[in-house]
């Protein structure tokens, strides 16, 4: 079959339908595109789990605050097509802002519906310097799921605060989808692959190499048995370039998402900095 780019949710809705009655189960891999290896990697598990797969390409207005980059986020749907045809995805939903949210609403929470995840979770690590965004990110995701039906869909551990938030979202909701992580794809020299470094300069992206370092020291401290949080903080961030504004450097447990003073196994070891202007993550698991 050939790949569809729909733009309605009606038609996905009923393409769907159409796969359900022949027992086909789907899955469902949500971007907001400019694809990377990191996407394809969930793309390919989707359809190793799946008979069906859609990758839905939205930048979602309501996950950026007014100061942040949704204008110039990188959109290439007709390159991100080639590559979901050469992987032999079924859909891609790349709907209109409008056909998400209505014509002539304010994208807002005085105008629209909104899911509000639990506070501990949004109030820290990117929820703090975000205000609103998993608000907006979990909506999305919400809609989608409805318009999709999925059996199952795929995130990426990249956004694990994310990825955490949308677990707990589906059970609250008694939502019938299973939520498959998938693990980090990074170059070769370690960066975390995303969207966004094509925003990085030759000698930011240098910079940001050592973000990722900077975890694999933990890792390696963690190994060698140093469990204690401020210990593996103060030793990692040696390795920080200088030039890497850092936001957050944070030990949380990945079942309960409570702050971890000693490091243990499933410790989330997330962190999140700034080189130049351009804001990036990145997190490994113990
Ligand atoms: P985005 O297009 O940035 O919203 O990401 C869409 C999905 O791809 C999310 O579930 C991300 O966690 C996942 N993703 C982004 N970058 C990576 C990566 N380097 N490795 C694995 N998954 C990723």
């Amino acid at each position: 079959m050939n790949i569809s780019v729909l733009n309605k949710i009606e038609e996905v809705k009923k393409t769907v339908k159409n796969w359900k009655k022949d027992n086909y189960t789907v899955g469902l891999v949500p971007t907001m595109g400019a694809l990377h290896k990191g996407h394809a990697s969930l793309i390919k598990k989707a359809k190793e789990t799946c008979d069906r797969t859609v990758v839905s390409i939205f930048v979602n207005p309501v996950q950026f605050s007014p100061n942040e980059d949704y204008d110039k986020y990188p959109r290439t749907l007709q390159k991100d097509t080639q590559l979901c045809e050469e992987l032999g995805v079924d859909i891609i939903f790349a709907p209109s802002v409008e056909e998400m949210y209505g014509a002539g609403n304010m994208l807002s929470n005085t105008a629209l519906t909104f899911v509000c995840p639990p506070y501990n979770l949004i109030d820290c690590m990117c929820g703090k310097s975000r205000p609103g965004h998993f608000d907006g990110a979990a909506t999305v995701v919400l809609k989608l799921f409805n318009i999709v039906s999925p059996d199952y869909a795929f995130f990426g551990q990249k956004d694990a605060q994310q990825l955490y938030i949308i677990k707990k979202m589906v059970k609250d909701f008694n939502l019938d989808i299973k939520i498959q992580p998938c693990p980090i794809v990074r170059e070769d020299d370690g960066l975390a692959l995303s969207s966004r470094n094509t925003y990085l300069s030759e000698q930011e992206r240098q910079n940001a190499l050592s973000v990722s370092q900077t975890l694999f020291k933990i890792r390696e401290l963690y190994n060698q048995g140093i469990t204690d949080t401020k210990i593996l903080t103060d030793s990692a961030f040696t390795i920080l370039n200088q030039n890497i504004e850092l936001e957050y450097l944070e030990f949380r447990d990945f079942d309960s998402f409570e702050k971890v003073i000693a490091a243990k196994s499933n410790t989330l070891v997330a962190i999140a900095v700034k080189s130049g202007k351009t804001r990036l993550i990145d997190n490994i698991i113990l």
